[in-house]
């Protein structure tokens, strides 16, 4: 077994017509992450956890946000291929756990279907967990987001 821990953090972005996307689900009402890619704290902390466990670096080694290819991308296909990157090199994942920190806006009605969207990218359960900061730090100030992540893998075939 490999266990592998991820943490990502992104600030909101000053472009209103940003759409805030964490865990591959889209919450409305809110204002959108800056970032490079669809800016999804959440998807990017779990794959990092992937990349870690299996050793294999990190998702900026894999998806440079210098690459154009990653512009807006869609962060559950990046954690989808950290999948099948781990995969070839002999492991698969056993479950997933994160803790996203946000003060504003309100998680707890999107956690179950963040978790869905995740167990269906990673193939393994997912749990997710929203807490706030309690007004700590800039994560507390409502600035950004800021999600943790670990993750086990097995042999691939293997039981252990
Ligand atoms: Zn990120």
């Amino acid at each position: 077994m490999r266990v592998g821990q991820g943490f990502d953090v992104h600030p909101f972005a000053r472009d209103q017509m940003r759409r805030l996307v964490l865990g591959g689900v889209e919450i409305t009402g809110a204002p959108g992450l800056a970032g490079h890619s669809d800016a999804d704290v959440v998807a990017h902390a779990l794959t990092d956890a992937v990349l870690g466990a299996a050793a294999l670096g990190d998702i900026g080694t894999h998806f440079p946000d210098s690459d154009p290819a990653f512009a807006g991308a869609d962060s559950l296909r990046l954690l989808e291929t950290a999948v099948e990157l781990a995969r070839a090199a002999g492991w698969e994942p056993v479950n997933g756990d994160l803790t996203v920190v946000a003060e504003a806006p309100r998680l707890t009605p999107f956690v179950a279907a963040m978790a869905e969207a995740l167990t269906n990218a990673l193939g393994a359960p997912v749990s997710v967990k929203a807490t706030r900061a309690e007004g700590l730090g800039s994560i507390g100030r409502a600035e950004g987001i800021a999600c943790l992540a670990v993750v086990l893998l097995r042999p691939l075939g293997g039981a252990s």
